[in-house]
This record gives C-alpha cells, sequence and structure tokens, in this order.
C-alpha cells in the first residue's frame, strides 16, 4: 500500500475533533461527583455537565431540561422503547420499520415477547418507508412509532415530520434514533416532529460512550426509567454521569451546531466525486436506496461481481465496511439491504462508504486510483468479472 489509509467509514464512527480533545483535556482536572454539589470539586463538575447539556440541546434547538445523558445510542434506544412501554397504562401497540438498527428492532422484538402488539413495516426499495403504510399501521391503540432519521448502511432519510404529522393524529409518541444525523443534516426539533430523539456523540466526532435522548413536551410524562438506583437524571437513568465524556459530547455538538452546512457541502461534493468514480470503474455497480433522499456523504453500492470481503480487500488502505458495525459479528446479509429488496447474494456484494469533515480531496483523488485498480484486478480474477470483459451479461 503506497498511501496511508484512507478512512472512509463515519458511520461506524467518527475520529475525535481536536476542539472536542481541547475541551476535554482542558477539563481534566474536574474530578468532582457532578451529583455531589455540597462542595466546590462537585459543583465544578456539575457546572461543566449542564454547559454541556445546553450545548447538545442548542444543537437540536432543544430545551436543556430534556436532555437525558445516556452511555451512547444504544442505551437511548432501549430506554425510548423499554421506557415507553413501562409509562403505558393502556397502548401496546409499537410501530417500527425493518431497517432499524439492532437496538430498536432488539427491544421492539422483546417488547412484542412481553405482550405488545409489534408492527415492523418494510420499506420500498428506495429504502424509504410508504407513508400509506404508516398510516395503515398508527391508530389509537398504538403507542410509539420509531423509525430513524438517517440509516446507517445506506444513509437513506426518512420523512420524520410527515411520520410526526400521522403520530399526532392518533396520540402516538414517535421515536426517532438520530444517531446518523446529528452533526451529518441540520436537526431541530422545533420542526423536526419527533418526541424521542437518540444522539450518539462518537458519530459527530465526539468520544464513544456517552449519547442522550431527547425527550420533548409530548412525551414527558410517556417514559419511566429501565435501570433503578439514583435519581440522576430526573431519575430516568440513574449512575454518576461521566464528566470528560459529558464535556466532549458538549463541545461536539457546539462545533457540529456551527459547522453543518460547510461540512454538509463538502461531505456531499466529496462523496459524489467517489461514486461517479466508483460507476465509471465498475460500469454494471448500482447504488442502494434513494439517490436523492441520501444524507451528505452517504452512499452504498451494489457491485457486480466478488463479494463485500474480496471487494475490501481489492480496495487496498481504503477503509470502508460491508454493513453495520454494530452486526459485524453476524455474518447474515445485511437486513437492511434485504428490506430494500436486494437478494442476499447482492446484499454481500454490497458496501457502504461515508466521507467525514476531515475527508480530503487528495484522499478521495487516491480512493478513486484505489478504486480502478481494483476493478481491473477484480475483472481479471473473478469468473464473473470475466464474463463481463468478454461483454456477456
Ligand atoms: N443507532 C444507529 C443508527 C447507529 O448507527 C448506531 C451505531 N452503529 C447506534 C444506534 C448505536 O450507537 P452507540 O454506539 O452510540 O451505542
Amino acid at each position: 500500500m503506497a498511501h496511508a489509509p484512507i478512512y472512509l467509514d463515519h458511520q461506524a464512527s467518527t475520529p475525535l475533533d481536536p476542539r472536542v480533545r481541547a475541551a476535554m483535556t482542558r477539563n481534566d482536572g474536574l474530578y468532582g461527583n457532578p451529583h455531589s454539589t455540597n462542595h466546590l470539586a462537585g459543583i465544578e463538575a456539575a457546572r461543566a455537565v449542564e454547559t454541556a447539556r445546553r450545548q447538545v440541546a442548542r444543537a437540536i434547538g432543544g430545551d436543556a431540561r430534556r436532555v437525558v445523558f445516556t452511555s451512547g445510542a444504544t442505551e437511548a434506544n432501549n430506554l425510548a422503547l423499554f421506557g415507553a412501554a413501562r409509562a403505558s397504562s393502556g397502548r401496546r401497540g409499537i410501530v417500527t420499520l425493518g431497517t432499524e438498527h439492532s437496538s430498536v428492532l432488539e427491544p421492539a422484538q422483546a417488547l412484542g415477547e412481553m405482550g405488545f402488539d409489534v408492527q415492523t413495516l418494510p420499506v420500498q426499495s428506495d429504502g424509504i418507508v410508504d407513508l400509506d403504510a404508516v398510516e395503515r399501521a398508527v391508530n389509537e391503540r398504538t403507542l410509539l412509532v420509531s423509525v430513524m432519521h438517517v440509516n446507517n448502511e445506506t444513509g437513506v432519510i426518512q420523512a420524520i415530520p410527515a411520520i410526526a404529522e400521522i403520530c399526532q393524529r392518533f396520540g402516538a409518541i414517535l421515536h426517532s434514533d438520530c444517531a446518523q444525523s446529528l452533526g451529518r443534516l441540520p436537526l431541530d426539533v422545533r420542526n423536526f416532529g419527533a418526541d424521542l430523539l437518540t444522539l450518539s456523540a462518537h458519530k459527530c466526532y465526539g468520544p464513544k460512550g456517552i449519547g442522550a435522548l431527547y425527550i420533548g413536551t409530548r412525551a414527558r410524562n410517556g417514559i419511566r426509567p429501565v435501570t433503578l438506583g439514583g435519581g440522576q437524571e430526573g431519575g430516568l437513568r440513574p449512575g454518576t454521569l461521566p464528566v470528560p465524556l459529558c464535556i466532549g459530547f458538549g463541545e461536539a455538538c457546539r462545533v457540529a451546531a456551527i459547522d453543518v452546512h460547510v461540512d454538509a457541502e463538502r461531505m456531499s461534493s466529496l462523496a459524489e466525486e467517489l461514486l461517479k468514480t466508483i460507476l465509471d470503474a465498475f460500469p454494471r455497480a448500482e447504488l442502494n436506496g434513494s439517490p436523492t433522499h441520501r444524507a451528505p456523504g452517504a452512499f452504498n453500492v451494489r457491485f457486480p461481481s466478488a463479494s463485500g470481503d474480496e471487494l475490501l480487500d481489492a480496495l487496498e488502505g481504503v477503509q470502508a465496511s460491508s454493513g453495520s458495525a454494530c452486526a459485524s459479528v453476524v455474518t447474515e446479509p445485511s437486513p437492511v439491504l434485504v428490506a430494500y429488496g436486494l437478494s442476499s447474494a447482492e446484499a454481500d456484494r454490497s458496501l457502504r462508504f461515508c466521507v467525514g469533515r476531515f475527508t480530503t480531496q487528495e484522499e478521495i483523488r487516491i480512493a478513486g486510483d484505489v478504486v480502478r485498480s481494483a476493478a481491473r484486478q477484480l475483472s481479471i480474477s473473478s469468473p464473473i468479472g470475466r464474463t463481463a470483459r468478454v461483454g456477456i451479461g
């Protein structure tokens, strides 16, 4: 490999922004327990946490009092689903999509086993749920609808405000996993429509191990804690808060709120350039999911031959991914792509790419060279590629 590794897997995680690292380092002497506010050490830690909480809220146009810190998006999703189920007195209906993250699908399945009526809706071939299907599934018995904003494998964006309108008509709570949209798309709870939002710091250049559930006014009394202990986080998420991680998350949100538009434009143009190179080098490759309703910087491509792993080997030094990092221990084809109507073989030949804030034009140029060389290499070594070369298929 003649070049430094090129990281194009920002959906799995993002590097720490230097401004985030600086904020965490600047405050690394805050050793007090932020819940021990009877002395200065605790008060200083508490102040730092509350500043971070305001920064998180501000990044989504929200109210700091509605931010509940968690260990990440996985925990926030679990709190949203199980917490709503624990708070419900009558409603038993849960509606979600087959393309959700496992940290939504598995709690939904567990709630089904506990007697809740769970409907997992299909999506169309572009990855977007048909609003008529949502309309048919939601009724006055629906407790919670959970639909992610941006898909972590394809970048496809769901129409959350339109889904919110349906939920509000029937008094159902709308939860949206926004782990992939915070910092990538402008997000404002005042026009977004979701009542519960899941956020994760390490997807927006903050540290791993922290995230939040934003609980809007309509869902204020709709969540009960799922872990029990002290009264931290309004009793909804007991446990001592990790002060340095809160500070890092807050700073990541402060930066995201400022940079989101510029980042989106840059990431979009770099990703589209790479996508074009891939589609030129592999003429029978195809984009998976909507070409238009897609988050800046992200795309997922189905290649004509070779498995995802062979492709990744051929794309030497280009760090993309053949599926969700959270499902990488599972060898099944991507359930997201299968839900888009792909066969297992097609899903296996698909890779996701996602550029980030620090991806450079030069990296995209080098990645383009690697893609062209991989296309040549695979057309020589793969039987399907050989067939393609002689013009069949
Ligand atoms: N939801 C989505 C959409 C994700 O992409 C991820 C991370 N792959 C998660 C939830 C889990 O996030 P965390 O690592 O913060 O628990």
